[in-house]
């Protein structure tokens, strides 16, 4: 039976999430959108990955629903909605909306909004976000294209979005303790708040308030949000407490870089002194003389070198391919194929992908037509091994363009599955 449900805003925030209750020792599955079938036997905590973050308040609302329905159907206890430690939303959504009509249809009649992520400088004192030693409106994150955050105040931003006034509780309650917390609770429900904004500025607060908790039918927040939940399962003697045996992915491996990051050119240029390399020129994908079939051969002939394929470049070659195609047409083009190679591989019986960067990685998983990923072993902050069953165990890294360390392609392949 699953215990926790999770409904994630967006691809990396799930596998953000993924991860944090995997480490916290629940058996975690991340799904690709609503799955059509049941969860696999032996999941604890199902988070399913949506693409809601930016879309209209009533789509977001009806995809989260949908979730909704589809883990409550899993037996779970708990549920959570994940957002983005900035709290990224406009003042008619989505983080509101989705929300109440959480509540409503959970019939629960209070959830806490806590976005702190201490670990990445995501701190709420006095109901107001701070990046690292700014606030939310000065950090860089008013200027942001689709989600403008130009109030710091979570209360106050959150009330734009809401059909009900918005609760606050304050950091010195949540260091006052678990007891402290339920009374404050109880307290902004005596008044008919819906939605608390919670105080949290380090992990110790996360791990107080995810005690505090234990037993609130919906918990609203970032990743941060997570820490303290698996704890209470396994305090309620609700965790297996022997992992199930992880299906290995056993079989060649490749590596898909299309992130042109720094820390991904340093990562490239790491991997390449030991693994062999194709450069993906865009000039050659556009004039038709680098094909998936030219790379795929490649790729066959050093079978067992696990090789990389790359489309990583400086800056300056980045911006020459755009000004000579068309930054969305050479965008697409490359995921398009590094899409294609992927789907073509994992046929001709590869067995363990690296993926580099967000959107390629969603290009691949996509193509793959993969819909549901078990997690394992983090390899680096944020990344975990990821297993998916394509015809037997396919391991996957799928990593954004600026996560890892240099040597992460080398261990990615070691941790994902055995040759
Ligand atoms: P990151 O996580 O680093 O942002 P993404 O995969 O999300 O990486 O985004 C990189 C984008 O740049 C993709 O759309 C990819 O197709 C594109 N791209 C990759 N290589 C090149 C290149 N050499 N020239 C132009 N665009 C590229």
């Amino acid at each position: 039976m699953t215990l926790l449900g999770c409904i994630a805003d967006d691809f990396t925030g799930a596998s953000d999430l993924a991860n944090t209750l995997a480490k916290g020792g629940m058996a975690t599955t991340q799904f690709v959108g609503v799955p059509k079938g049941a969860a696999p036997a032996g999941c604890e905590a199902a988070v399913v990955a949506l693409k809601t973050r930016s879309i209209n308040a009533a789509d977001a609302v009806r995809q989260s629903l949908e979730a909704a329905d589809w883990l409550i159907a899993q037996g779970c206890e708990q549920f959570l909605f994940k957002y983005c430690s900035t709290f990224d939303s406009t003042p008619e959504g989505n983080i509101g909306p989705v929300a109440e009509a959480l509540l409503d249809r959970l019939g629960a009649d209070l959830a806490v909004v806590c976005p702190a992520f201490p670990a990445t400088g995501r701190r709420l004192f006095m109901g107001h976000l701070f990046v690292g030693d700014k606030l939310l409106s000065e950090s860089g994150m008013e200027r942001h294209p689709l989600t403008p955050m130009t109030d710091p105040n979570i209360r106050r931003w959150l009330r734009l979005q809401t059909s009900n006034e918005v609760g606050l509780v304050e950091l010195d309650t949540v260091r006052a303790g678990p007891d402290a917390l339920a009374i404050a609770f109880s307290a902004e429900r005596a008044k008919g708040v819906r939605l608390v904004v919670t105080d949290a500025v380090a992990d110790s607060d996360l791990m107080t308030l995810g005690e505090a908790l234990a037993g609130h039918r919906l918990v609203t927040g970032g990743s941060g949000i997570a820490l303290g939940l698996p704890r209470n399962f396994l305090r309620a003697g609700k965790l297996a407490t022997q992992a199930t045996a992880k299906a290995v992915a056993r079989g060649p491996a490749v590596v898909l870089s299309g992130s042109c990051s720094t820390a991904s050119q340093r990562q490239v240029a790491a991997y390449l002194e030991g693994h062999p390399g194709l450069a993906v020129d865009p000039d050659k994908l556009m004039d038709g003389s680098l094909t998936v079939d030219i790379a795929a051969a490649w790729i066959a002939a050093r079978d067992g070198a696990a090789p990389i394929v790359y489309s990583t470049a400086d800056p300056s070659t980045v911006t020459d391919a755009q000004q000579k195609f068309g930054r969305a047409e050479i965008a697409g083009k490359v995921e398009h194929f590094f899409a294609g190679l992927a789907r073509r591989l994992a046929n001709d019986g590869v067995r363990r992908i690296v993926v580099g960067g967000g959107e390629t990685s969603g290009a691949v998983v996509e193509a793959l037509g993969v819909t549901s990923l078990g997690i394992g072993a983090e390899i680096d902050p944020g990344v975990p091994a990821l297993v998916a069953d394509r015809g037997g165990p396919l391991g996957l890294a799928l990593k954004s363009g600026n996560f890892g360390s240099d040597d992460f392609f080398e261990k990615a392949v070691r941790q994902i599955g055995t040759p």
